[in-house]
């Protein structure tokens, strides 16, 4: 007798570029061990369920573990095996463990590392990694320029952006020309905490630019197991969240689940990425996107959340540096 089917993500459109990628989408820096130390066959096997559940889109960075996420995922995909057409890589240039350098150069050896490390032939998405730490007028004349020729060789489909200061993101695609970026990747303003992003997603979509919301657990803020130690929230971000995953937990209910129904909940944002290294956050992040999509989500639980997070409701922190 043939198993069920096992429930699936949804796809969705990415602008303008007719990728279809799933809603969940897989952000990989935990396998550079980010998160703390992760074994091959942890990292194989998520990235087995991963497509086993639907997950089509998968993120990284040669910043990552210093590029040890680009080679375990690279190691992963080879083994797994799956046709190249079947899955969306998205890597990113510009930001390496020994500082930033968004140069025509620098970018366009990079990519070449990337595909090496990732054993690929192309990628479908290259974004600027964290474009505030570099001059953002040498992104606009400098960068995407050089990346448009690597799209000119095959060697990615589509350039994006990313960064945390949304500012960063009209401040460029007011002064390139129409079609020249993508994708915008915004991480930690789009959960319970923050939303800020949502201000933004009417712009980005008169642009024809579409969008990847990144960290819907806020880098850790927004679990029962709370933040690595670098993370960079003050002591009163951390302590409401850590307040809001203890209210949870004594009621029985899971903040990350309630962190990813919120995150999927907007479709004007094309994948969420979250960053996972086990079998177990795979199914539980799948399970909260197909809950969502049959059940809806827990709005009593929801309210009361966001009630105790009110006081730090779209407190960020600084990134990047002074631009002139
Ligand atoms: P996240 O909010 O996705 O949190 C990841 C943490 O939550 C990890 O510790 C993970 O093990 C844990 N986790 C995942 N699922 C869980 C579950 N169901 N229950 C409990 N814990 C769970 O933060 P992130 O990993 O930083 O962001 C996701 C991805 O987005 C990254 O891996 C990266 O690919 C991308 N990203 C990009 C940028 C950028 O370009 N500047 C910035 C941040 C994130």
């Amino acid at each position: 007798m043939a198993l069920p089917a096992l429930p699936k993500v949804e796809l969705r459109e990415l602008g303008n570029t007719g990728l279809k990628l799933s809603c969940v989408g897989f952000g990989a820096s935990p396998l550079g061990n980010v998160f703390g130390p992760v074994s091959d066959d942890e990292a194989i096997g998520s990235v087995r369920e991963a497509f086993r559940r639907g997950i089509n889109f998968f993120d990284t960075s040669p910043y990552y573990g210093g590029t040890l996420s680009e080679k375990v995922l690279g190691k992963t995909l080879e083994a797994l095996g799956v046709p190249r057409s079947e899955y969306i890589v998205a890597t990113k240039c510009g930001r390496y463990a020994d500082g930033f350098d968004f140069s025509a150069d620098r970018v366009t050896k990079s990519i070449d590392e990337s595909l090496e490390r990732l054993q690929l032939d192309y990628v479908d998405i290259l974004q600027c990694h964290d474009i505030e730490f570099g001059s953002l007028d040498q992104i606009i004349n400098e960068t995407i320029p050089a990346l448009k020729k690597l799209k000119e060789t095959g060697k990615i489909r589509f350039i994006g952006i990313t960064g945390l200061p949304l500012g960063i993101f009209t401040y460029v695609l007011d002064r390139v020309p129409p079609g020249a970026v993508d994708v915008v990747l915004s991480y930690c303003h789009y959960g319970i905490n923050d939303s800020a992003l949502e201000d933004l997603l009417p712009y980005l979509k008169s642009k024809g630019v579409g969008v990847i919301s990144a960290s819907p657990l806020a880098m850790g803020l927004l679990t029962e197991s709370g933040p690595p130690e670098w993370h960079p929230a003050s002591a009163e971000l951390k302590s409401a969240c850590r307040a809001a995953a203890v209210y949870c937990k004594e009621r029985g209910k899971n903040i990350s689940k309630l962190a990813m129904q919120y995150s999927l909940s907007n479709k004007d944002i094309s994948s969420v990425l979250v960053g996972m290294n086990s079998i177990k956050q795979v199914e539980e992040n799948v399970a909260a996107a197909v809950e969502l999509e049959t059940v809806g989500k827990d709005e009593k639980t929801l309210a009361e959340v966001e009630a105790i997070l009110k006081p730090v409701k779209n407190q960020t922190w600084s990134s990047g540096i002074q631009q002139s």
